[in-house]
């Protein structure tokens, strides 16, 4: 075969869960070549590159540790050599970081590549609200799809059962992306709602940093499940607002909609913390320093994404939750005041 798959950003935990799975399953494929590169943000561990400790011990010990990557996954530092000749490019990379990521393969793909984007988070921009998808199409000129679900990078390592969400226009292509990630315990659907798949993904982690202040707060579980009702709703009415008719509210009961919600209100990162922050007052941008060993948080920068965006169109009151979570992890007010203001009506949505 002739196709090639690159992974962009498999220094990261979920890059390196998707190199074990695509590695893995391009074995089985005969139209892939057996080599998936991916490409490491360069970094020192223990005195040893990162890329020379994937490249012999085949394990990323610090964001994905326990877990060997097969042997055919070869780590490269220059992500233009990842890309090059790749017919299949999977970016993953917390999202502050994709603009200049593609500013460096600019001009080393492939003609006939196309990409999948992994990422959850959104961009402001002068347009109003960009999805990742739209800003890989829009430096790279190459069709791209989505990828989203209920899925905890650690916990698909480990092989557990669990389902997950590819957004992809051209049903033909949709298969072929399934091949590449799909596997007995990572269960791909396919829908062609590319944009609604990556909303979601982005999306529930504002709600996962309002889960993390009631569990900081102490309050239980049906303040959580009242936190995670609304969340849903104007994750909804969000994506229903930005994009008119495009986004279907179907995407919303798939993986990547209401199971991510709740697997990541009780699982995640942002919601842990999001409770560190309720219990020390420290800055969200601090714990993540101190706590995550490198990994990155997304929620509290789409809160505050979020925020501009409907600041901007003069509708914060459509989106109690959101403004709530955004004022308490930036402008000081306190974690009990997420409560102000919820009696929402979203009957008509
Ligand atoms: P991570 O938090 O494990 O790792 C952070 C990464 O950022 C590291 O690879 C680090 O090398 C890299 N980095 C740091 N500074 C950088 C810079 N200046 N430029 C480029 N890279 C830099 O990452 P993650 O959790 O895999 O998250 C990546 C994306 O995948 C996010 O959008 C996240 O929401 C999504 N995702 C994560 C999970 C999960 O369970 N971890 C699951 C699904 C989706
Ligand atoms: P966190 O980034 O909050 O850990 O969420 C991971 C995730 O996206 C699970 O689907």
């Amino acid at each position: 075969g002739v196709n090639i798959t690159a992974d962009l950003g498999a220094s990261n935990t979920m890059g390196s869960t998707a190199a074990r799975i695509i590695g893995s399953n391009v074995t089985k494929l005969a139209d892939f070549d057996n080599d998936v590169r991916i490409w490491v943000h360069e970094e020192m561990v223990d005195g040893r590159k990162l890329t020379d400790i994937i490249n012999t011990e085949h394990e990323n010990v610090k964001y994905l540790p326990g877990h060997k990557l097969p042997k055919n996954v070869v780590a490269v530092a220059d992500a233009a050599e990842a890309v090059r000749d790749a017919t299949h490019i999977v970016v993953v990379i917390p999202h502050q970081f994709i603009q200049h990521l593609l500013d460096t393969v600019h001009g080393h793909t492939a003609p006939n590549a196309r990409a999948i984007s992994l990422i959850k988070g959104i961009a402001i921009s002068s347009q109003g609200m960009t999805t990742m998808t739209q800003i890989i199409h829009r430096t790279l000129a190459i069709p791209v799809a989505s990828l989203s679900g209920a899925n905890i990078a650690n916990e698909i390592a480990e092989e557990r059962y669990c389902e997950t969400t590819i957004g992809c226009a051209d049903p033909d292509e949709a298969i072929v992306w399934r091949s590449l990630f799909n596997t007995p315990y990572f269960r791909v659907n396919c829908i062609s709602d590319v944009i609604g798949v990556e909303f979601c993904g982005a999306l529930k982690n504002v709600v996962a940093v309002g889960a993390g202040f009631i569990d900081g707060l102490g309050l239980g579980n049906n303040t959580k499940a009242a936190v995670i009702r609304i969340g849903f709703l104007e994750m909804r009415r969000l994506a229903m607002h930005i994009s008119g008719a495009r986004i279907q509210d179907s995407t919303f009961m798939e993986s990547c909609g209401i199971a991510d919600v709740i697997t990541t209100c009780y699982g995640g990162r942002n919601r842990r913390l999001a409770e560190e922050f309720v219990r020390t007052g420290k800055p969200m941008h601090e714990l993540e320093r101190d706590l995550l060993n490198g990994q990155k948080l997304q929620g509290y920068l789409t809160a505050g994404e979020v925020h501009a965006y409907i600041d901007g169109c003069g509708v914060t009151d459509h989106f109690p939750l959101f403004t709530n979570i955004y004022r308490i992890c930036y402008e000081g007010a306190p974690p009990a005041s997420i409560f102000e203001g919820l009696n929402v009506d979203f009957s008509r949505d």
